[in-house]
């Protein structure tokens, strides 16, 4: 009997066992980078982002050099593409999508959600991406800000700073980490207390 069900699985095994016969990549190496990527979750990018609201000069590193940041808070990102960090202002929002298919900073935030890696999700974010904000999120931006859509590649991926909310003078960086979500940092809502 075979165990491998369909055509995708039986692609990987092939392409898994010829970069190991190549000597490209070991089969320990993809583990790690598999247990790493499993262990990976949204709280992670939280946390960078709780940091540069309280840290100036983390916030300074974080837009400069995300994978450096990252790293600073024991964060892996061996292997992993460059990460950018796009800065959420009173002038301008972003938001992030993979148009081709689904790149995300997997290393910082986890695996894609189900919306992100939708036909919808990535046609509607250029076609109209204020419309889909407030249809789908209810995250309204006013036409008075500059939406800037930003696409992931599997060479660069991104992820947003947003703006830290109001009401939340004098929190700690646990308390500050707690209200960050996912989609925060993809941009399709703000962070609210
Ligand atoms: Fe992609």
């Amino acid at each position: 009997m075979n165990i491998l069900e369909t055509d995708g699985e039986r692609l990987l095994v092939a392409v898994r066992t010829l970069l190991e016969r190549k000597g490209i990549v070991s089969t320990a190496e993809v583990m790690e980078r598999m247990a790493i990527t499993d262990a990976a979750s949204p709280g992670q990018g939280a946390r960078m982002v709780a940091r540069a609201w309280v840290d100036p000069k983390y916030r300074d590193l974080m837009l400069e050099d995300g994978a450096k940041a990252a790293e600073a808070l024991g964060i892996p990102m061996r292997g992993m593409p460059p990460l950018g960090v796009l800065e959420n202002t009173a002038e301008v929002h972003n938001l992030v999508v993979c148009t081709l298919c689904s790149c995300y900073p997997r290393a910082v935030l986890g695996y894609p959600p189900f919306w992100y890696k939708s036909a919808a999700f990535r046609a509607r974010a250029i076609r109209d991406p204020r419309e889909l904000l407030a249809s789908e999120w209810k995250t309204v931006v006013p036409d008075t800000i500059k939406l800037r859509v930003v696409d992931s590649t599997a060479d660069y991926r991104w992820m947003v700073l947003p703006m830290r909310p109001p009401g939340t003078d004098g929190w700690d960086e646990a308390r500050l980490t707690a209200i960050v979500r996912e989609g925060d940092m993809i941009g399709v809502t703000v962070p609210a207390v």
